[in-house]
């Protein structure tokens, strides 16, 4: 039985239904750097989402972390329409009051103090490439990374990140970068010293399987970085915006890096990032003409962040997705087969007991769940935070049921 209790369609069997021609267009127009997507989606409702042959899907990836408020929130999508229809693009030659206005709500919410600014970009890697740059105006040009980061496909940002696979066929990046081992305060005391210009960090490294760093390696991290005078960057690209249960992810640790970078989540489902320098130096080093982008704190991405916070605040979100994440954590922790859930809030790595996440995801579309396999034993949900505890339990209650089979199948394999 399916999410919506219809029988499963008939994907890739005879391969002319409206999904698979879908496909087959894609494939025929689309670089292939995504490989086949798994299915043609055509429109959403709040957390379920439908493909091109109806098909309905509880959809706990929220376009990995991005869909804060699910699919077609009537309130974002109509602040969307009302800014394109006032004034929807102007060119950074000018300014608009949606755009001033979110610099001050992540000013406000993100308690940054005064002297604190923002720079407003178009996505994760945008927002790191800035920070990077930021990292070069110290003058120094030695950068910390952790071992299985993640900050994204431009080049300085893949300079950035671990995953050799990603970097190598792009060499030469950007010089200066090592990686250090997460969680590993030695290994960062032993790296650190005054020729620092920044230590990147994801306060959970949502790409490598939703690892978090611990509060006593955040706390050495901030202290070694103020001692050596080098930046602390925090890149809550994914875990920022109330994913984890606080606007930042960093807020529940109470340690306040000098910049934070945003965007996944910000918009919620609108592309747009973001920086936040906090304090007076930070906010000063890149000066005029050193920095730019024609797109980014347009009005149209400024008013669909707006309604993202306003409705987070509103609807009350943030308890909302604390309380959720631990009803989660609790009940997929109990499941046999699972060894642990990690993560905060709605951003949740499921460790299982083997190596079987790509196969469980498989199932779980092809049942009506859309979730992820960020490595080869951890399942990610990142859902939207509107997502309600029932719709939630529904997806308990397959993943208890599918693991058992599973189980059950591999012994009656090995008798
Ligand atoms: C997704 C992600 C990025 C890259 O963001 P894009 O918008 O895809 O460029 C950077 N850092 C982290 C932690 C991410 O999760």
């Amino acid at each position: 039985m399916t999410h919506d209790g219809s029988e499963l369609s008939a994907h890739g069997e005879a391969g002319t239904s409206a999904g698979a021609v879908g496909l087959r267009r894609y494939d025929h127009s689309l670089m292939g750097v995504f490989g086949t997507p798994q299915r043609v989606l055509t429109h959403g409702q709040g957390s379920d989402v439908w493909d091109a042959d109806g098909k309905r899907y509880l959809d706990l990836l929220g376009g990995i972390a991005v869909n804060a408020l699910g699919h077609a929130d009537p309130e974002w999508a109509g602040a969307i329409a009302t800014q394109a229809a006032t004034l929807g693009h102007v060119s950074n030659f000018f300014a608009t009051e949606p755009q001033i206005r979110l610099a001050e709500r992540l000013l406000e919410i993100s308690g940054a103090p005064t002297g604190s600014r923002v720079f407003l970009c178009n996505s994760g890697t945008e927002a790191n490439e800035a920070a990077f740059k930021m990292s070069r105006r110290t003058g120094r040009t030695r950068i910390l990374a952790l071992v299985d980061s993640f900050h994204g496909r431009s080049t300085g940002a893949l300079a950035l990140t671990y995953k050799a696979a990603y970097r190598e066929p792009f060499a030469p990046l950007a010089p200066g970068v090592e990686w250090i081992p997460a969680n590993d305060v030695a290994a960062l005391e032993a790296a650190m010293d005054d020729d620092v210009a920044a230590l990147f960090i994801e306060p959970i490294q949502g790409e490598a399987g939703v690892i978090p760093l611990t509060h006593a390696y955040l706390e050495a991290a901030r202290e070694l970085t103020l001692r050596h005078g080098a930046l602390l960057i925090a890149d809550e690209v994914q875990t920022g915006i109330g994913r984890t249960g606080t606007w930042l992810a960093m807020q529940a640790h109470g340690i306040q890096p000098d910049v934070v970078t945003l965007a996944k989540g910000l918009g919620g489902g609108f592309p747009i990032g973001a920086v936040i320098a906090y304090g007076q130096q930070a906010a000063t080093m890149l000066t005029k003409g050193q920095h730019g982008t024609t797109f980014g704190g347009n009005p149209l991405g400024s008013a669909a962040a707006l309604a993202t916070l306003d409705a987070i605040d509103a609807r009350g979100l943030l308890a909302h997705v604390k309380a959720l994440g631990e009803h989660l954590k609790q009940t997929i922790g109990a499941i046999p087969g699972v060894l642990e859930v990690r993560g905060e809030g709605l951003l949740l790595g499921i460790k299982l007991e083997s190596e079987i996440s790509a196969s469980v995801a498989a199932a779980a579309i092809e049942d009506g769940f859309i979730i992820n396999p960020p490595s080869p034993d951890t399942i990610r949900l990142a859902p939207a935070l509107v997502l309600t505890q029932p719709e939630a339990d529904t997806f308990v209650e397959w993943l208890r049921g599918h693991l058992a089979a599973a189980a059950a199948h591999t012994q009656g394999d090995q008798s």
